[in-house]
């Protein structure tokens, strides 16, 4: 496995509980995207279309026994909010573009509605309630992944970075920055944004980092995750997590001055109670993204033995456990529970 972010943890936590020995080459890097994340589970809000939609909503649903499994196996549980995600509207116009776009499994509330269940929201002028979506606290989650690798047994982790991927015949060796070399019989590439930079990882190379910046106030008026036009709001433990934006900065994922700025007057036009006087805190993270906003995910067709799980764009947190569980299938050869044909490693 290369990379020690919720794609390598979920995947590596998964193959080992079909009985198989992992190796985990992760290095920390300032920039990750897992720990940066605002931990949406929005697949109606973030949308794809076709299968890839279809599993969008499986991964959001495979979440509820994915927490309890890793409270069963790590005493952590980890905070999981299903009460919904509202897409607020703050202009005519706005309600008659959020009414055109929803999903027949969403719900219009009128003001008076949207008033009774977020009173905080009282100057909306209605909102698209997607019930079923929801938010995960991404912090935690690492840490019950990480105490979960540790109690399988079965994964060792190497603090240490790869630098090549080589393919041949029915294995793949890996090549770290420290000179070693490992051969393996599958080798799984879930190396974040940095995926396209490893040598032989060539349909990587269409996974780039887009930076997102992101605010926490030390409030928390809202109880749903709320959309507004420009942005987003998240309650993260005691507090509220604003966001982001999408920029193309290369590697850098330190935050900027106009970016903060952005960031926080879409968080206050959605909740005007966030308002503060004082600078709330903020970070950047880099996700790992790639032309159609859909992960590569599966096997390469020339060389079976190279496994892609990377490019998850603004759903890896949402999908990090059902990609675990088609990466195990992928390794073991099982029958894939669901249709990747659009995630297709090559594709672009
Ligand atoms: C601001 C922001 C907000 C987001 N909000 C959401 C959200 O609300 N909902 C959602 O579903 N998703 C969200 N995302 C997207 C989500 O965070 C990512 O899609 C997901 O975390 C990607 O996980 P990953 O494991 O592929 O990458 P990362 O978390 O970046 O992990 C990759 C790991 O690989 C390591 N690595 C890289 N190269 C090498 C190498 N050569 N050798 C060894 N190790 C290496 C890195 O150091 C890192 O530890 C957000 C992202 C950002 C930045």
């Amino acid at each position: 496995m290369v990379g020690g972010g919720l794609i390598g943890l979920a995947s590596a936590l998964a193959i080992a509980g079909r009985g198989l020995k992992v190796v985990l080459f992760g290095e920390r890097r300032v920039g990750e995207a897992s720990p940066a994340a605002a931990g949406m589970l929005a697949p109606s809000v973030e949308r794809a279309s076709g299968p890839a939609h279809d599993f969008a909503i499986a991964a959001r649903d495979r979440y509820p026994g994915y927490i309890d499994y890793l409270a069963e196996h790590t005493g952590i549980r980890v905070p999981l909010n299903r009460l919904g995600i509202l897409q607020v509207a703050l202009s005519e116009k706005g309600i008659k573009g959020l009414q055109r776009t929803a999903l027949p499994t969403s719900r219009w509330l009128d003001q008076g509605e949207l008033r009774d269940l977020e009173p905080a929201l009282a100057h909306g002028l209605g909102a698209v309630y997607n019930a079923e979506d929801g938010a995960v606290d991404n912090t935690v989650l690492l840490e019950a992944l990480d105490r979960a690798a540790v109690a399988s047994g079965a994964i060792r982790r190497i603090d240490d970075a790869v630098v090549a991927l080589e393919p041949q015949g029915k294995t793949c060796a890996v090549r770290t920055r420290s000179g070693d070399r490992l051969q393996a019989p599958f080798v799984v590439l879930a190396a974040g944004a940095w995926a396209g930079r490893i040598t032989g990882a060539r349909f990587a190379r269409a996974v780039s980092p887009a930076r997102g910046q992101l605010v926490f106030y030390p409030a928390q008026p809202l109880r749903h995750v709320v959309y507004g036009p420009r942005g987003y709001v998240v309650p993260r433990g005691d507090g509220t997590i604003g966001g982001s934006t999408m920029e193309n900065a290369g590697f850098d994922a330190g935050v900027t001055e106009a970016g903060v700025g952005k960031v926080r007057a879409a968080s206050e036009e959605i909740c005007p109670t966030l308002l503060t006087p004082e600078a709330p805190r903020a970070w950047a993270g880099l996700r790992p993204v790639t032309p159609d906003m859909l992960p590569v995910l599966g096997a390469d067709p020339e060389h079976p033995p190279l496994i892609y799980a990377c490019g998850h764009s603004r759903n890896g947190v949402l999908m990090a456990p059902l990609t675990g569980d088609l990466v195990a299938d992928l390794v073991t050869g099982a029958r894939l529970s669901h249709d990747l044909s659009q995630f297709r490693p090559g594709r672009f």
